[in-house]
């Protein structure tokens, strides 16, 4: 149940309390070790905010976060710091996240003695090469003492996945890790976050845009839609029978390839919502073809679909107003 506020800073138009950004709201997910959960939305959706919750890089205005159960508070002590190391962020664009004027070494050095700080040079150095050989940057040494510009993107973020690798994760973070990168080189990097989710159990949240890519990469697919959660399930559910009218509009506007113009699709059909001024009752009300009036004045539940797949939508409802919706919507 993660809700994250952000108060609006600036003049005050209005008095009254003052405004917030409902970046996040009520959001439960979970994730699982050796499996790869997409989430996916719409630049503006809170998809990255979620993620830098969950790495506590800024504290939860509500709700927890469970690591094995047992919640994990800001600040507090060793439980914290355990959790902080087990969690590990990848970023989009990989050039911001080195310092631009030190080698790979030196960066990665450090990262090393935080991780095992009992360990000699030579030892670090030893662990330095086999972080790199596991996410085929070989011959090691061909990199170390490169700086972070005279790397392409794809061998950086490599490097960058081998930082985080230093720890020795139980969840990797990654936020959009391919989409800064070239066409060419992005299976790639996905491959390699297959392979070491699977060869070192950790739990992959994979934020995306492109909830084409969640369909072959991914086990299970959160769709997210102006701070909340509106549909999850397993990808090949959600992907090829979407039940959420939102779920429905972003594969319809995924960019194919063969049809340039497609890209202005998604604007054709409306923009994402003020999170300042949410939409009353169901977010997603103002762009969908199916709201009744019922969608504008409650905010819908979960409601189950079967095998783990839900969908936060009135048409999937068990009453009689539902049912009349549904023929409406037929109709
Ligand atoms: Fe559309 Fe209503 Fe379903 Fe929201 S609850 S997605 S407005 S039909
Ligand atoms: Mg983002």
């Amino acid at each position: 149940h993660v809700t994250k506020h952000f108060p609006v800073h600036g003049a005050r138009l209005r008095r009254g309390p003052r405004p917030v950004v409902h970046a996040v709201e009520d959001v439960s997910i979970a994730l699982h070790r050796g499996r790869i959960t997409a989430l996916v939305g719409e630049s503006g959706s809170g998809k990255s905010t979620l993620a830098r919750l969950l790495s506590q890089l800024y504290p939860i205005t509500s709700g927890e976060i469970r690591r094995d159960g047992v919640a994990v508070k800001v600040h507090g002590g060793r439980r914290f710091r355990r959790y902080v190391r087990a969690v590990q962020l990848i970023l989009q664009d990989p050039f911001g996240s080195f310092n631009p004027v030190a080698r790979i070494n030196v960066t990665l050095m450090r990262a090393v003695k935080i991780h095992h700080p009992g360990l000699s040079r030579d030892q670090r150095q030893e662990v330095i090469d086999g972080l790199l050989e596991q996410v085929n940057l070989v011959p090691p040494r061909q990199y170390t003492e490169k700086f972070p510009h005279e790397l392409s993107g794809g061998q950086l973020q490599r490097v960058s996945i081998a930082r985080a690798l230093a720890a020795d994760p139980e969840v990797f973070l990654a936020d959009e890790p391919v989409s800064a990168l070239d066409v060419s080189i992005r299976l790639g990097i996905l491959n390699l976050l297959r392979r070491l989710t699977d060869e070192r159990d950790v739990a992959l949240l994979y934020v995306t845009h492109d909830i084409a890519s969640a369909r072959y990469f991914a086990e299970s697919t959160a769709v997210m839609y102006a701070g909340e959660l509106i549909e999850s399930g397993p990808s090949e559910e959600v992907t090829q029978r979407a039940a959420h009218p939102y779920t429905r509009l972003l594969i319809d506007s995924a960019p194919d390839p063969s049809r340039p113009s497609d890209s202005e699709r998604m604007a054709d059909a409306g923009q994402p919502p003020s999170l300042i001024d949410p939409p009353s009752g169901c977010r997603f009300h103002p762009r969908c073809p199916f709201a009744v009036k019922r969608c504008t004045e409650q905010s819908p539940p979960r409601f189950e679909l079967g095998g783990d797949h839900w969908a936060r939508c009135w048409l999937y409802g068990d009453d009689e107003e539902a049912a009349s919706h549904r023929e409406h919507a037929a109709s």
